[in-house]
């Protein structure tokens, strides 16, 4: 196992050349699949499932578990089934079943005719737990809640038989067919298997196969009374559908003798085996689903899709590549130890990424007025710069050189210290894509305020020459022409917490005490070369020297474009 999975923060190698593809981390559940191959266990076959909860929206967690599962499926010429693991319908919507399913095919991966729903088994999974009832292997139990957990003991303590473990078959059946007509209360009674309530491990202590719940299926309406857990739920679905290797997080460790159980003894038609590897967790965010839907419920956020969110959504609406968070999987690889990956892993696969696709731009996010006195009022001379350095095909843009240009007020300083290669008083620096300008003269308003420079440019300094004497020029900065500039409004994001790891918090306080609270800054009537204007939803942007930036898919509209920063650059600015 690399290093990486030993520390608190994993510290993958950063990869920032371009073009270079990620390198892949170890992976072993490919030695597992290789050996289970050259076995000839489940026929040489690899079929594998993601198998999410309809209870929220996808994070980058389950994008993980996503690129496990289809990458594996793929690369062994299997399959990879999504299955709505839908057994809890309290908590399920069907806006979750779409928005999952728009997740997966964005992430590029496409189960084609295996789109599955555990709730389609229900009839089948009730049959079989009325088998294991004729069989003794299950009774139902009637002990309230509170004794249920009582009898049940804890990890010092072995539990209690339930008194109602004697139950006979018939009685147990009849009950189980009442429960099943809704002749009883939430709670009143439960199924649950008869294994052994002094189990080391607490799943195997009569665990619970069913449950009274009176509530509305988002697929099945009222058909039900009662619905299977998950835990036996899961391995029924996954020998249903052929799975040969049940991929899912460590958490599900300590329930694998009971998924074998359910496949031991109940008749199913395949023998999956569950293979565990250890959840993604990344500094500055959080990744469970309770907590992000408590973002979204108290409007800590403006919706699952909020660019700061890690959720899929959220990373796809920010400008997030999918290539990039595919990258990302594979450079962290799949590993049996926690850790805590560094976010600017992720955001180093979305700058190797971006900077190959992304077309250049220049934009200033905080004008500065800069006045060339030694050009006429009129002056207007097009530019042609590339699109992409290393791209030719994708063409040249136009740009404008004018009397009245904008720069960012940073790439200023009237007091200058002698490693700042940018504007101040007297000094000069070269405008990208065009040429040297000096600064004669600095307009300040009532406040004291640097609002205008007045400046001059050397005409001889076009396409990186030198001026006349040779002299260097170091400092290059960006503009924009005032008079053929665009504007709009940009979205910057700071980290969503501001600590490496938000689920600590300190006490009495929860993981909302971490929460940034300038993880948004909304920059109004920036000024955007014009190119900008055609700036369609399916590109990125390079604003050269700042960052990367897409269109926001909500909120920007030709008249009124808002751009949101996906990432900043690395490269010294
Ligand atoms: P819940 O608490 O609602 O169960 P969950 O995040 O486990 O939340 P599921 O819908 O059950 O959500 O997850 C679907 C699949 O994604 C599971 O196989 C799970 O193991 C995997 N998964 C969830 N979170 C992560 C994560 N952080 N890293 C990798 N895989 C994950
Ligand atoms: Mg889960």
């Amino acid at each position: 196992m690399s290093s990486e999975n030993k520390n608190p923060i994993a510290n993958a190698t950063k990869n920032n050349s371009p073009g270079k593809p990620a390198a892949e981390a170890n992976n072993f559940l490919k030695q597992i699949i290789d050996k289970d191959i050259a076995s000839n266990k489940h026929a040489g076959k690899v079929v594998t499932r993601f198998p999410p909860e309809p209870n929220g929206y996808l994070h980058i967690g389950h994008a993980k578990a996503i690129c496990v599962n289809f990458g594996l499926a793929q690369e062994y010429g299997g399959r990879c089934h999504l299955r709505f693991d839908d057994t809890n319908p309290e908590t399920e919507e069907v806006e979750y079943t779409t928005s999952i399913q728009e997740d997966v095919k964005w992430l590029g991966f496409d189960w084609g005719q295996n789109l599955f729903y555990a709730s389609d088994y229900f009839e089948q999974i009730y049959n079989w737990a009325e088998g294991l009832i004729k069989e003794q292997k299950a009774y139902v139990c009637s002990l309230s809640e509170d004794d249920l957990r009582r009898y049940r003991g804890d990890f010092t303590n072995p539990g209690k038989d339930s008194p109602y473990r004697s139950r006979s078959a018939d009685e147990n059946l009849e009950l189980f067919r009442r429960m099943r007509a809704g002749d009883f209360a939430e709670g009143e009674h439960v199924l649950r298997a008869k294994i052994d309530m002094k189990s080391a491990n607490m799943n195997l202590r009569d665990p619970l196969l069913y449950r009274i719940r009176k509530t509305a299926h988002h697929r099945t309406g009222n058909k039900w009374m009662i619905y299977p857990m998950y835990d036996f739920a899961h391995p029924l679905s996954d020998a249903i559908e052929h799975i040969t290797h049940s991929i899912c997080t460590l958490e599900f460790q300590d329930h694998r003798p009971f998924y074998d159980w359910c496949t031991e003894n109940v008749p199913v038609p395949a023998k999956p085996h569950q293979y565990e590897f250890a959840r993604l967790n990344l500094t500055y965010l959080v990744m469970s689903k309770r907590k992000l839907l408590q973002l979204v419920k108290e409007k800590l956020v403006s919706g699952w899709n909020d660019p700061r969110m890690p959720t899929i959504s959220g990373l796809r609406r920010r400008g997030y590549p999918a290539q990039a968070i595919r990258n990302f999987a594979k450079r962290i690889g799949v590993a049996k130890a926690e850790s805590l990956i560094d976010i600017e892993i992720l955001e180093s696969c979305a700058r190797d990424e971006l900077d190959e696709i992304s077309h250049r731009t220049m934009a200033v996010l905080r004008p500065l007025k800069v006045v060339i006195e030694n050009l006429v009022d009129s002056h207007q001379e097009e530019l042609q710069p590339s699109v992409h350095p290393k791209k030719p095909e994708l063409g040249k843009r136009k740009i404008y050189f004018s009397k009245e240009i904008y720069i960012d007020e940073s790439d200023f300083m009237e007091n200058p210290d002698s490693d700042f290669f940018r504007l101040g008083p007297g000094k000069e620096v070269r405008l990208r894509n065009a040429y040297v300008i000096q600064c004669k003269d600095v307009k300040k308003d009532s406040s004291g305020k640097v609002i205008e420079l007045i400046c001059t440019y050397d005409p001889i300094t076009l396409g990186g020459k030198p001026p006349a004497d040779g002299r260097k020029v170091k400092g290059i900065i960006h503009w924009v022409s005032a008079r053929h500039c665009i504007s709009a409004d940009v979205n910057l994001y700071g980290r969503l917490f501001n600590v490496a790891n938000p689920d600590t918090a300190p006490e009495g306080l929860d993981f909302k005490s971490n929460l940034n609270p300038n993880s948004l800054t909304v920059l109004k009537n920036v000024k955007l070369e014009p190119s900008l204007q055609e700036a369609t939803l399916a590109n990125r942007y390079q604003f050269e020297r700042v960052g990367y930036f897409c269109l926001d898919s909500k909120d920007s509209k030709p008249e009124a474009l808002v751009f949101n920063m996906i990432v900043d650059l690395t490269t010294h600015k």
